[in-house]
């Protein structure tokens, strides 16, 4: 079995993780390491449903959802059995496949350009102060896209829609 649980990483793993995506910790033992005999297995039989149903639920709950989803589809070698973020090995896949559609078949290499980018925005905020008028597209932007998605990726038109709601916002 090819595992690595979340800041648990078994000996048993043969792929690596990819390092631009840093594993999701929590300071408390998530779910799944409590209790990994229920997210560590096959649930290609269908008379675990209940089981599988318990290990979605305690996904939900997760504070490390998003990223343990994005962790497990970036890391395939790593998690080609057992429940990741409520999904199985073959949701994944499919997941795995619409990202191949929506943004190419370098979707990591995208996904990773855009947390770096994330991070070197959060950076430079930290750093500099934001101009008056910095701070009213911001507060307009909230007002009319509602908060800023964590870890979910919008499509083009989706961003287009953001964008057109914010300048007529603007110019009202
Ligand atoms: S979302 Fe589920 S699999 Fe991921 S860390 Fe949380 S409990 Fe574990």
């Amino acid at each position: 079995m090819t595992r690595s649980r979340m800041g648990v990483a078994h000996s048993t793993d043969h792929g690596t993780p990819d390092p631009r995506f840093p594993q999701p910790q929590s300071p408390t033992p998530t779910r799944c390491q409590r209790e990994p005999q229920l997210f560590d297995r096959d649930y290609g039989d269908c008379r675990k449903e209940e089981e599988l149903a318990k290990a979605r639920r305690a996904c939900s709950g997760c504070p490390l959802v998003t990223d343990c989803l994005k962790w497990a589809l970036v890391n395939e070698d790593l998690t080609r059995v057992g429940i990741f973020a409520g999904t199985t090995p073959h949701q994944r896949k499919q997941l795995r496949k619409r990202l191949i559609d929506r943004l190419g078949p370098d979707w990591i290499d995208v996904l990773a350009d855009q947390d770096q980018a994330r991070r070197e925005r959060a950076a430079a905020a930290r750093h500099t102060p934001l101009t008056v008028n910095q701070a009213r597209i911001i507060r307009m932007d909230r007002e009319v896209n509602g908060p800023m998605p964590t870890g979910r990726l919008l499509t083009p038109a989706a961003q287009q829609r953001n964008r057109d709601r914010l300048v007529h916002a603007l110019s009202a």
